[in-house]
């Protein structure tokens, strides 16, 4: 009976409202000071308890912290969690204008639609509508909306989390509809520094040491792509050289690791360090380059730990009992991303990613249906108003 009643409380037309109304708020990364505005008021009209912003914009570059907003509930002693979500969205931003075909949401495509993330947030604003005009009994519910995730994680890197008093959460951020992601890998980022010695191609090319020739034997030499079943290899990016008539200087690369495996991931790390190292090592001088040698440096960077939920812990069983006792199928399943939830599973605590419908994201095509967001917002009801 409860899932009926639920279902009936879902206003589908006011969700559809809130949806847009946060996707017309433009809220690039580090420009999320109007969404901050927006979500202090709505979420102080809905009776949260605590609505705290952190310092982290100092260390992000952006025009607001994260936000971290607990309602208290009324089930003492029964376990509470946390609902995650990101206010920040990528570009192009600038003046989105909403679009609605029947039940689909698009953006009139000039820019995205920003249902990445603001698809969960809107369904986390619908929830706390329901718990309100039904007066429906909950544990503690916090929620941790962080800026600047698609910039790298920023905002959820520098979280104030000793402000959170729950102990597991659920990040709503992901494509596809009743998927629930329980494992993601770890990366380290990496970039390579490679010196070698600028001459005149034409004139004395002997005189050279080419940054880039030794950048392309070392990449040859790499193993790229999918290394093994949890692991994979890219590099992105390289960037050097002035001109074709000069033997180019230096290269740097930009590239990563990631792994489910953390063993694997530094092991993956150190090989790449060492192709290079060998690669630049084997460069044969000749009388014009004298005792010049080319140098090769690094720069890791633990980027995010892996995410690994075991079916035995809180978070999943929570959500496993919340779309059982509404007949919902829920597929956890392993991804190849990484995100806040990474971070916040770093922080020693546990976030399972529940996917909210987005559909086509970080595109001006992206789309969302209504009947996804319905169906979200159906299960964040059931694993608000079971008992943990
Ligand atoms: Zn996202």
């Amino acid at each position: 009976m409860r899932g009926l009643n639920m279902t009936t409380a879902i206003n589908r037309e006011r969700l559809a409202a809130t949806f847009s109304e946060l996707c017309e708020i433009s809220s690039p990364s580090r420009k999320e000071g109007a969404m901050v505005a927006c979500l202090k008021e709505k979420f102080a009209a809905l009776g949260a308890d605590s609505i705290y912003e952190d310092d982290s914009a100092v260390h992000t570059g952006s025009e607001s912290g994260n936000l971290i907003i607990r309602f208290n509930g009324t089930m003492a002693g029964q376990e509470g969690f946390f609902l995650s979500c990101h206010m920040d969205t990528v570009e192009p931003a600038n003046g989105v204008q909403v679009v609605r075909t029947g039940d689909i949401f698009t953006s009139k495509g000039e820019t995205v639609l920003g249902g990445d993330d603001k698809s969960g947030i809107a369904a986390i604003i619908e929830l706390f509508t329901i718990l309100q005009e039904t007066n429906s009994p909950h544990p503690m519910i916090e929620l941790v909306i962080t800026t600047c995730e698609e910039i790298g994680l920023l905002g959820a890197k520098s979280l104030d989390h000793s402000r959170i008093q729950t102990k597991y959460g659920y990040a709503l951020d992901s494509c596809g509809i009743d998927q629930v992601i329980v494992g993601a890998p770890a990366a380290n980022k990496i970039t390579v520094r490679i010196k070698g010695l600028a001459a005149h191609a034409g004139l004395c090319p002997e005189a050279g040491i080419n940054a880039l020739a030794l950048a392309a034997d070392a990449l040859n030499r790499l193993r790229l792509g999918r290394l093994d079943g949890e692991s994979t290899c890219n590099f992105g990016v390289i960037q050097g050289g002035v001109a074709a008539n000069i033997i180019p200087e230096q290269m740097i690369l930009k590239g990563e690791v990631r792994s489910h495996d953390s063993t694997k991931l530094w092991q993956y790390t150190r090989e790449i360090v060492k192709t290079f190292e060998t690669t630049v090592a084997s460069w044969q001088g000749n009388p014009a380059t004298g005792d010049k040698r080319p140098l090769v440096t690094f720069d890791i960077v633990d980027d995010y730990p892996a995410l690994a939920l075991a079916a035995d812990t809180p978070v999943v069983k929570r959500i496993q009992k919340a779309s059982a006792g509404i007949g919902k199928d829920l597929q956890f399943i392993i991804a190849g991303g990484g995100s806040d939830a990474n971070i916040f599973c770093g922080y020693g605590l546990p976030t399972a990613i529940v996917a909210t419908g987005m559909n086509k994201v970080h595109s001006i095509d992206e789309q969302l249906d209504l009947g996804d967001l319905v169906s979200l917002t159906e299960l964040l009801h059931a694993l608000a108003t079971i008992s943990g």
